[in-house]
């Protein structure tokens, strides 16, 4: 499998196994200032996911939706400008730089000759990356998935802290808070589609553009 390919959405992958790379989405309280990883409807010692909105557990004050669009956004265009920066990275020697080589996906290496060595230049941070993440953050507010429970586990399984796993909500709250909620995840969903319609097109593009640099 290439890595620089898309996973199908559409197959039996879980969010978990698919986002496994993704940078999470931490929100900062605006009462008391606490960071929140949040990862949707689903269980977190850190907030709540109530009738109301998103609760933070350290001081029990709901943070307003405006906040976390903010803050959502904020993240998005770091993350943006990050990929923007075009930083390359060579396979062998590790040199990292923003200059494309003429000869093509070829390390330009130490003395900028591309004599010196074999190595092949890749995007630090990816097109395809940059897609996941935003596909990631789109599925934090998707409302089906946390009532499937197929949202990535805010705890990794493999290496959980037993004791700092929450218990696990019930059918009826998660299908009442899922309802509940629906439109104001909605509106959160459609900051992130924003963004991941530009960037899907330019996958596109940069996928026949930059063909030679994607394809390693
Ligand atoms: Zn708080
Ligand atoms: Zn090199």
């Amino acid at each position: 499998q290439n890595e620089d390919s898309l996973q199908p959405l559409d197959s039996t992958i879980t969010d978990s196994e698919r986002f496994r790379d993704s940078k999470d989405l931490f929100i900062v309280c605006p009462s008391c200032h606490v960071t929140i990883k949040f990862g949707g409807i689903q269980s977190s010692k850190e907030y709540h996911v109530t009738f109301t909105g998103v609760k933070c557990t350290a001081c029990d004050s709901v943070i307003p939706w405006l906040s976390i669009s903010a803050q959502l956004e904020h993240f998005i265009r770091h993350e943006i400008s990050y990929y923007y920066a075009g930083w390359l990275v060579c396979s062998d020697c590790g040199l990292h730089t923003r200059q494309v080589s003429v000869y093509g996906r070829r390390c330009i290496g130490e003395h900028g000759t591309a004599h010196s060595c074999k190595g092949v230049m890749k995007y630090c941070y990816s097109n395809k990356q940059l897609y996941n993440q935003l596909l990631y953050l789109q599925s934090l507010f998707d409302v089906d998935k946390a009532k499937k429970r197929s949202l990535k586990s805010l705890h990794d399984p493999s290496i959980a802290d037993k004791e700092n796993v929450p218990v696990e909500m019930n059918k009826g709250e998660l299908d009442a808070l899922v309802e509940q909620n629906r439109e104001s995840f909605e509106v959160m969903k459609g900051v992130v589609n924003k963004y991941l319609e530009d960037c899907g097109r330019r996958y596109v593009d940069m996928g026949s553009i930059f063909g030679f640099m994607v394809t390693v």
